[in-house]
């Protein structure tokens, strides 16, 4: 018999985890508080520019195309995917730069050019990561982390040791390499996905696989592409999509979730998925008796950073940043301990820069720059609009001296983006960015359950729990849950 199930949130792992069910045959009702869908991947347009407002990384391409596939499409369906060449730069003190380019060999020349001896280096951490990745990405991530007897079948425990679940990241990546700049190179990742290096397992070495082996990719027409095809699936799998209808409360039964109550309106349900951020879902739309934590269990949690961001329409073209820029001038520990040890505004951040119109001619008016300034920040840290400001002007200062030309003074549209609307536009817990961090305390069953201890039909999914923060796990969460309820309905 058809069972009807609510999903609260539309972000990737919402838009997931409804398909999915309705695949399977369930009736499917997607409640999404905001006017449009995508949630961290919302897109608007202002003055002639097309800004996407979160993502704009594409990495790990069979992830997307294996949640595709289960629909009979590929990402070509939905939009073109650009190899990035150089994937990427960084610049560092004194504005020297790296760019880092696509093709591994000449990755490894950039390596040898930069210290003696570690392109023979890199190809053996690679070959490392490369079963990390294999490992991880098509049997960990997929696994729900409701009990350890899941690793039995994946000779987890032979393979501990290899998988460096238990080692640190950092101290990983400097038994490979001595150079500042190539371990900054291959800590970027972790440190901006969610942790400090020393605190994250080497295990997310898997990530410089991805990330440097392969490739770099952009969606023409913007991240939302992808949120696009993915509600075009979700109509025709026959969910039905309700936008502007924040959930406020969902009501108990006989322990079960009876009724979800959206904008003042009820529906009577048989299951529920709540991918809207974890904590809001069971700390503000459940009675405490139903509640799978306490407050403080959530505020003893590390969280991935907040961001301060600008979007910003410049009217020229400044030749001389890439599609990605990262500035990695200052001191990489100093910036990530005021994001999770001593949590204050940054003495001397490090940023990154997008500017998705020297790829894609959509985004910006003919001559001109889409430019989008990130700087992660500690979760939960007060952003009035004179600090917003003022980390406006150290950024611009220092992306200036690097392009070597004047910048500010052509911005002909600026909208910021911090904290506090992170917490308005998606209930995020403290307005965190990208959700729980990676850290071996966070790992796997350690995360917060997707399955409530209290209400048999209830379920979690998204960036605060398996497999974590990023896009393509939130796309893998919200299949790994859609399949663990179906077993249970
Ligand atoms: C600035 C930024 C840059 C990023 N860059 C990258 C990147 O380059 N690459 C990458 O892979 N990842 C990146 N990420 C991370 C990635 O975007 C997220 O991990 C992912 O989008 C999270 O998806 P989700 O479905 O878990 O949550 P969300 O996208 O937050 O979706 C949750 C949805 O629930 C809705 N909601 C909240 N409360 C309610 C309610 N009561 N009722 C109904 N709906 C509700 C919200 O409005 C939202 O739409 C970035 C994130 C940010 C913010």
């Amino acid at each position: 018999m058809t069972k009807k199930i609510a999903v609260i949130g539309s972000g990737f792992a919402g838009l997931s985890a409804a398909s999915c069910l309705a695949q399977a045959g369930e009736e499917v009702h997607l409640f999404e508080k905001n006017e449009q869908l995508g949630g961290r991947s919302r897109q608007f347009k202002a003055d002639g520019f097309t800004f996407d407002m979160g993502p704009s990384w594409y990495w790990m391409p069979d992830v997307f195309e294996r949640y595709f596939k289960r629909f009979g499409y590929t990402s070509k369906d939905f939009y073109d995917l650009k190899l990035l060449d150089p994937s990427f730069s960084m610049i560092f003190e004194g504005n020297e730069e790296m760019k880092v380019p696509a093709n591994f060999e000449e990755l490894c020349q950039m390596f040898e050019n930069e210290e003696k001896g570690s392109a023979v280096k890199l190809r053996k951490f690679m070959i490392e990561a490369a079963y990390k990745y294999e490992k991880g990405v098509n049997d960990l991530v997929y696994k729900p982390g409701l009990s350890l007897l899941e690793f039995a079948d994946l000779d987890l425990i032979k393979n501990t040791f290899r998988l460096q679940v238990f080692s640190s990241f950092s101290k990983h990546v400097r038994q490979y390499f001595k150079s500042p700049k190539l371990i900054a190179l291959m800590e970027f990742p972790v440190l901006f996905l969610g942790a400090m290096p020393k605190d994250t397992p080497a295990l997310y070495s898997l990530m410089n696989y991805a990330g440097l082996k392969l490739g770099t990719w952009y969606p023409m027409g913007g991240f939302h592409k992808i949120v696009e095809g993915m509600t075009r699936i979700a109509e025709e799998q026959g969910v039905h999509i309700y936008k502007n209808e924040p959930v406020t409360k969902l009501a108990v039964h006989q322990k079960r979730v009876s009724r979800v109550i959206a904008n003042g309106h009820s529906m009577d349900i048989d299951a529920v998925v709540g991918s809207a951020d974890y904590n809001h879902v069971e700390q503000h739309l459940l009675e405490e008796q139903y509640r799978n934590y306490t407050p403080k269990y959530w505020a003893k949690k590390t969280f991935a950073p907040s961001s301060l961001l600008f979007y910003l329409g410049v009217n020229k073209k400044v030749p001389k940043l890439q599609h990605h820029t990262l500035f990695f001038d200052n001191n990489l520990d100093l910036h990530a301990q005021e994001i999770y040890k001593n949590k204050k505004w940054p003495t001397k951040p490090l940023f990154y820069v997008c500017c998705p119109s020297k790829t894609d001619d959509s985004v910006a008016p003919e001559g001109q720059e889409n430019l989008f300034l990130l700087m992660p920040i500690a979760a939960g840290l007060k952003d009035e609009e004179s600090i917003r400001e003022k980390y406006y002007q150290v950024m611009m200062e220092r992306l200036e001296s690097y392009v070597g030309e004047n910048v500010r003074n052509h911005i002909v549209y600026k909208k910021s983006y911090c904290v506090s609307n992170f917490i308005e536009d998606y209930n995020a817990y403290q307005g965190n960015a990208y959700g729980l961090a990676n850290t071996l305390m966070q790992t796997a069953n350690l995360k917060p359950s997707i399955k409530s201890k209290k209400l048999k039909n209830l379920y979690f999914a998204g960036q605060l729990t398996v497999p974590g923060p990023g896009v393509p796990p939130s796309l893998i969460s919200g299949q790994v849950v859609a399949k663990e309820l179906l077993k249970n309905l």
